[in-house]
């Protein structure tokens, strides 16, 4: 048995988890956050059922990373530090550069360092979690897992934007998707669970969450998705947009005075849930104002977001040749039994795919399996994702090659 950690950096967080490989049993996770401030918070859940809970000032990540290794040590979840073969990270965006998880050297740091520009938000603090580990742990193997990777496989026409194609090329200006790790999870669950292990399967992914996409899959290769250059792009999410007409960027700013870089801010942070309902941005919240006090508004953010889904996942048809199965997954598919429906009626019709309300509503919280009843056309489940356990599936493996 060999121990790895999978970890997510953000800008002021460092989430954690601790594998025993290749049996992928958690040992222990844990986040550092509101890195950078006084009262930082520090949480670890080890042993079971075991709990820690601190307030401590973090300076920087590396301050981070300092009391997750000394916790590691002093809680006996291991006796050195040596025993941690290996650290994968999660990275959003490795651009055109890596269709697999990558070791973390130079050249491949680099490259992360350069795509900066296209995940101003992330890449940059992934970096500095790198970092901070390698000064901590200088001799442990540290690998990189894009969100992108997964979308490498799409054809030319499905990553193209129809911009003049100079540019295209200068500036690699095109489509990446994200959250591919999740997709390639719950796909794999998928297909060996549901769909028997056959070839030729054709899956669409629905992952909603606070970041919302859908992803067309086909023989376990996504053919298409609906996030574009950033995470900005696809579906309606809790603050962004989704796909707009772009001409809505021009005319807001000739018409408000704002700058580009406002309404910028806007599509990314005011828009989506939070801007349709003048709720919230989480779907609880505007579910809530709709049901308790009939918000009209917030029916409308509702079904604008199912509509979206629907119209992507119709897309994802046709791009197909038709639909085995669709996934629901994240925080909306995983618990909202409420939005699943929505987006399943505006389905109906056309693919007659028919669910079982009740077993529906009782698939939450973690829960996974089977939501259509015998007689729908195309089967629909719900699938927990676990991104962490594919980064550290990912670093073991390329531990195990560099043996
Ligand atoms: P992130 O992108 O931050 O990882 P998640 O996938 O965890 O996001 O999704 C978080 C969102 O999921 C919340 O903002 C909320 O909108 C939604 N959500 C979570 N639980 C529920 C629930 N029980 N009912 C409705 N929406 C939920």
């Amino acid at each position: 048995m060999e121990k790895v950690m999978s970890v997510n950096a953000g800008s002021s967080s460092i989430k954690f988890k601790l594998y025993d490989m290749p049996e992928e049993k958690v040992i222990c996770s844990g986040i550092c956050e509101r890195i950078g401030h006084d009262d930082g918070i520090f949480e670890i859940k080890y042993g079971g059922d075991k709990k820690e809970r601190l307030i401590v000032p973090f300076k920087d990540h590396e301050a981070g990373v300092d009391l997750i290794t000394s916790k590691l040590l002093s809680l006996k979840i291991v006796n050195s530090l040596d025993e941690i073969k290996a650290i994968g990270n999660r990275i959003v965006q490795g651009g055109k550069y890596f269709n697999k998880s990558a070791i973390a050297n130079d050249e491949n740091t680099a490259i992360v360092r350069k795509l900066i520009p296209l995940a101003p938000l992330h890449n940059g603090a992934h970096l500095v979690g790198i970092n901070a580990f390698k000064k901590l742990l200088p001799s442990t193997l540290q690998t990189l897992t894009f969100d992108t990777a997964f979308h490498q496989t799409m054809e030319e026409q499905d990553y193209v934007f129809p911009i003049p194609y100079d540019l295209t090329v200068k500036y690699d200006i095109r489509r990446y998707g994200a959250h591919g790790t999740s997709h390639r999870y719950v796909s794999e669950v998928a297909i060996k669970k549901y769909l028997d292990s056959k070839p030729n399967t054709k899956i669409i992914s629905c992952h909603l969450g606070s970041g919302s996409s859908i992803t067309a899959i086909k023989d376990g290769k996504c053919i298409a998705t609906s996030m574009g250059l950033t995470p900005l792009g696809g579906i309606m999410m809790g603050t962004r947009t989704g796909d707009l007409d772009p001409s809505v960027m021009n005319y807001i700013c000739s018409q408000t005075g704002l700058s580009v870089s406002d309404v910028y801010t806007m599509f990314n942070k005011e828009s989506g849930f939070l801007g349709v309902s003048g709720i919230s941005n989480d779907t609880r919240d505007v579910e809530n104002a709709y049901f308790n006090d009939n918000n009209k508004r917030a029916k409308l953010a509702i079904d604008l977001f199912a509509r979206r889904a629907a119209d992507f996942i119709g897309q994802y048809f046709v791009r197909l040749g038709g639909c085995d199965l669709i996934i629901f997954t994240a925080g909306i598919g995983e618990n909202a039994a409420y939005y699943r429906e929505k987006v399943l009626d505006n389905l109906k019709e056309a693919f007659h795919i028919d669910y079982d309300k009740d077993i529906n509503n009782a698939t939450i919280k973690g829960k996974e399996g089977v939501i259509s009843t015998k007689e729908s056309k195309i089967k629909v489940v719900v699938i927990p994702t676990d991104e962490e356990v594919v980064i550290a599936r990912d670093a073991y493996n390329l531990y195990k090659q560099t043996k």
